[in-house]
């Protein structure tokens, strides 16, 4: 067992050549087996510091089966406790703001971040600074692998705020060296603003969410704009939805704006949430860039770990943080993971198809799992959707719940047809057997004209459930 350097330290001033594929080629290609003995030594190190410095985790542990201040296996440390937001919750609750968890002085802490509560109370995170300057590091690195380069300037376009997205793209963007131009998001007329500003500005790169990136377009050619000649958007890094490895999403955006995409995202907790991320030539999916945040992959149910090739939750865990850490954290989303040969030569497992449910957003309808991804992805493959949609979820008393889906179509389809109901009857019959085919089980459809439903420059929240009981 040989000690290591924990936490480590990286030279601020390092940047690789630009031709060069790799931040770090011996770290990012090495064996399988050879990173996990050098994951093992930063878990070690990891889990005796949080052992020793949290007087929560001190206590999670006290009945753990294996020794946490000496772990001997990636083995042993699966047998540590899953970490659940709700656990976060209750003991920031009992010891405002950080809870136990922060293993620093409060004076330390450089950064706070959190999230903002929608569904409960809001979480807190504080990060001291050589975590801050950490998490630089790794979503440059990170970045370098998705193609950014010191010569691109890259637009962050969301809501700079507790949300710690942007801030996690702008850092690792400046720390890389390239151009940034942080935008923001979010306030009344500042999608007009950004089409204005990107057509001006020309940014190279684009950081937001999928569904801002549709909308940026609408916008634009709202405003006598050409999103593929105005812009000159090279590629996108998304974070939030599942959008950018829905493949059929993901070539709207590619060929809106004749640009790359590459899907990203952990969950805020965990940042560098990065860590999940594609590569130049991955086209749909995420590499785990494992030796940065460790993530293994559970069974819903059981929270048994899975072997590679199966579908789970991912579970996180920090792997070099002092100041706030998150130690086999519970995400909650549903995602397949194997080993692929990415023309990369990465050699980290991959989340096949990104992030594509929530285990609570799992719709079971008469006895089949029905992902919102997988619905998005069929609507979007055909030539007269509107561009928007909503789940509708329903059940009364004694019934199974029953789903809905009311999509846009064209408008120009709608109002032809609309004064004549039943001549939409074909096209909704139509979409109906798509989705039965590809889901497996049937639905009900219901048309709408394009422009029905609100576009959003954030998250979409496409799920309306008006289960009563
Ligand atoms: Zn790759």
């Amino acid at each position: 067992m040989t000690a290591i350097n924990w936490p480590p330290r990286y030279p601020s001033d390092y940047v690789p050549p630009a031709g060069q594929e790799y931040w770090s080629s011996i770290v990012e290609t090495m064996p399988p087996e050879q990173r996990d003995a050098a994951i093992l030594g930063k878990l070690r190190e990891q889990v005796r510091y949080v052992y020793h410095n949290s007087g929560f985790y001190r206590e999670f542990y006290a009945d753990a089966p294996v020794d946490p201040a000496n772990l001997g296996s990636l083995e042993d440390f699966t047998q540590l406790p899953i970490l659940t937001k709700e656990e976060i919750r209750r003991e920031q609750e009992e010891h405002p703001p950080y809870g136990r968890f922060l293993c620093v002085p409060p004076t330390d802490v450089f950064r706070v971040h959190g999230t903002s509560g929608t569904t409960g109370r809001p979480t807190v995170f504080g990060i001291g600074r050589d975590d801050w300057e950490r998490i630089a590091e790794a979503h440059a690195r990170i970045l370098w692998g998705a193609g950014l380069r010191p010569d691109d300037l890259v637009m962050v376009a969301a809501v700079f705020s507790l949300y710690v997205g942007s801030w996690g793209a702008l850092v690792g963007a400046e720390r890389l060296g390239a151009t940034c131009f942080p935008f923001g998001g979010g306030a009344p007329g500042q999608t007009e603003r950004a089409a204005e500003w990107a057509a001006m500005v020309k940014p190279s790169a684009l950081y937001g969410t999928p569904s801002y990136a549709l909308y940026l377009a609408e916008t634009a050619r709202q405003m006598g704009l050409d999103p593929l000649n105005d812009f000159a958007f090279r590629f996108m890094f998304f974070s939030g939805e599942p959008g950018a490895s829905v493949p059929s999403t993901r070539k709207l955006i590619e060929d809106t704006f004749g640009c790359y995409v590459v899907d990203q995202g952990s969950m805020a907790e965990m940042t560098p949430w990065m860590s999940n991320s594609g590569c130049r030539h991955l086209t749909g999916g995420m590499h785990l860039w494992q030796d940065i945040v460790y993530t293994e992959l559970v069974d819903p149910e059981t929270r048994q770990n899975l072997p590679l090739g199966a579908e789970g939750v991912p579970v996180y865990s920090h792997t070099e943080r002092t100041s706030q850490p998150m130690i086999r954290y519970w995400s909650g989303d549903i995602a397949q993971w194997d080993m692929i040969d990415c023309p990369c030569g990465r050699t980290y497992p991959t989340l096949t198809r990104g992030i594509y449910g929530r285990a609570d957003d799992m719709i079971i309808v008469r006895g089949q799992n029905v992902f919102p991804s997988r619905i998005e992805d069929i609507l979007r493959s055909m030539d007269v959707f509107g561009g928007e949609f909503r789940l509708l979820l329903e059940r009364e008393r004694g019934e199974l719940d029953r789903l809905t889906v009311q999509t846009e179509v064209l408008a120009e389809t709608f109002a032809e047809r609309e004064f004549d109901p039943a001549s939409l009857e074909p096209l909704r019959e139509d979409i109906a057997a798509s989705l039965r085919r590809a889901l497996g089980v049937a639905v009900a459809v219901e048309l709408k004209p394009a422009g029905e439903f609100e576009r959003t420059q954030f998250k979409a929240r496409r799920i309306i459930d008006r289960r009563t009981i």
